[in-house]
């Protein structure tokens, strides 16, 4: 029986996208095993993007029609405008000729959706407005605080005719939304739970609001965590955007994720790795802050910080195309393989990958009990051989960045002390033992990402 869990990336970019490499965010997690999925965040193209897999021998490719539940982790557009497009597909259109109230056969919602406040108001209005009907119905549950209006369900008539009444979830006193959905996973009932991390806002004097940032109106954004209920108790963690998720920090603990997805939109990059490379760290990180995000020590130091298993970096900055097999000029993998390298070395517990679209991560069940030091030693080792092979050679940079400066300053991370230990080094040996001779391994979909891959590269070439 296979009982991996299973996470595939279908667009890894920052809002800055999409490019030629990239789509912006959203990926798919198969934590049940019963042929559904639970797909994250679905930005524009996401639909497109399940025809664009690579082709895998045993059919294995994530299909649209799987997603039973979607997640939503805040309203900004590089995180939502696939919904409908996708919505349109999986519920099917009604029959030619009849409307969608003759037609529907089974009325119970085919596919539930999660988010923020704004996310049913949002679906609905853009159905309605694009005179959207299908064959089967959709429901949208809120997660809200206190402060959050309820989009009311009631009359009936505000609702779009496939919309079946969601749940208001207000979250609990300590802010988090526990148990919002379930479901029976293969080893274990798999729940899931959501919490607030900081990501943009805005300053409002006159507002005092209950946030740690006196006056800090923040863009809701929320953080997943999807973990099994009982034995083997893996757990996956999936943030939104964000330059701060400390708050979500006690649902992330007490098992340790098994997986980490955190954001890593900016990086400093030395021009000995980007002779093209003008910003200082200073700008960059002003940058990230400025903006609600994320830096990759900054991603290594919250890994650490929960003792996550493994760290998977995503919404990666427009200004970091992920290689193809063919770029004959080495910068964009040694730029990708610096942003690793600086998660990893804040992080001290392994090797962080950079996504790339159609990355696929297999969460293994742990070959021994977690919490004894030897097992977690063996299932790190575990972990780390089942992440996919990157579809380039990595030229290892010969020294340091000077970003690791940053944990010496603006580490705020609770319980993230003495970051900068000598793990580093460790850390360069590892890219040098699993680094440098990866091979491309993408199935008999080779040939067809290649070509396609080789025209981002000729249409760049041509453009300078
Ligand atoms: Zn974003
Ligand atoms: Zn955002």
């Amino acid at each position: 029986m296979e009982t991996a869990m299973s996470v595939t990336f279908l667009g890894t970019s920052s809002g800055g996208g999409p490019s030629l490499s990239r789509n912006c965010s959203s990926l798919v997690a198969d934590v049940l095993g019963d042929g559904s999925l639970w797909m994250v965040d679905c930005a524009e193209g996401t639909l497109r993007q399940f025809s664009r897999q690579p082709y895998s021998p045993d059919r294995s490719q994530p299909r649209v029609s799987q997603i039973s539940k979607m997640f939503i982790t805040h309203m900004h557009a590089d995180h939502v405008m696939g919904i409908i497009p996708l919505l349109r597909n999986v519920l099917y259109p009604p029959p030619a000729g009849e409307v969608a109230e003759q037609v529907l056969v089974d009325p119970s919602p085919k596919i539930e959706i999660f988010g923020p406040a704004g996310i049913r108001t949002f679906v609905r209005s853009i159905l309605k407005m694009t005179l959207t009907k299908t064959r089967d119905n959709y429901v949208v549950h809120e997660l809200l605080t206190e402060q959050d209006q309820i989009t009311p369900c009631d009359p009936p008539e505000v609702m779009h005719v496939n919309e079946v009444a969601g749940r208001d979830i207000v979250c609990s006193e300590d802010g988090f939304w526990r148990n919002i959905s379930r479901g029976k996973g293969r080893l274990s009932d798999v729940a899931v739970d959501a919490g607030p991390i900081l990501h943009r806002g805005k300053f409002m004097r006159s507002i005092h609001l209950i946030h740690p940032c006196h006056g800090f109106v923040p863009d809701p954004c929320l953080g997943f965590v999807f973990r099994e209920c009982f034995h083997p108790y893996r757990k996956v963690v999936v943030l939104g955007d964000t330059n701060d998720p400390s708050a979500i920090i006690p649902l992330c603990v007490n098992p340790s994720p098994s997986l980490l997805v955190h954001e890593a939109t900016e990086a400093h990059i030395s021009q000995d790795i980007d002779p093209k490379s003008k910003r200082s760290f200073e700008t960059v990180m002003g940058k990230a802050q400025g903006r609600g995000h994320s830096i990759p020590q900054m991603a290594g130091t919250f890994a650490k910080t929960i003792g996550a298993q493994k760290l998977v970096l995503n919404h990666i900055g427009g200004r970091f195309p992920a290689p193809g097999p063919n770029d004959r000029n080495p910068v964009r993998a040694n730029v990708i393989a610096e942003i690793e390298r600086q998660a990893s070395e804040a992080w001290g517990m392994g090797s962080a990958r950079a996504a790339w679209d159609f990355m696929r991560v297999a969460i293994p069940v742990p070959t021994e009990t977690v919490g004894d030091t030897q097992a977690s030693t063996s299932q790190q080792a575990s972990c780390e051989s089942e992440f996919p092979t990157p579809s380039h050679t990595r030229t290892i940079p010969s020294k340091p960045s000077s970003t690791r400066r940053y944990y010496h300053t603006h580490t705020q991370s609770p319980g993230s002390s003495s970051h900068h230990n000598n793990s580093s080094s460790n850390n360069r040996n590892n890219f040098n033992a699993n680094g440098q001779q990866h091979r491309y391994r993408e199935g008999g979909g080779r040939r067809a990402d290649r070509s396609e891959r080789q025209d981002e590269y000729g249409s760049r070439k041509g453009r300078k």
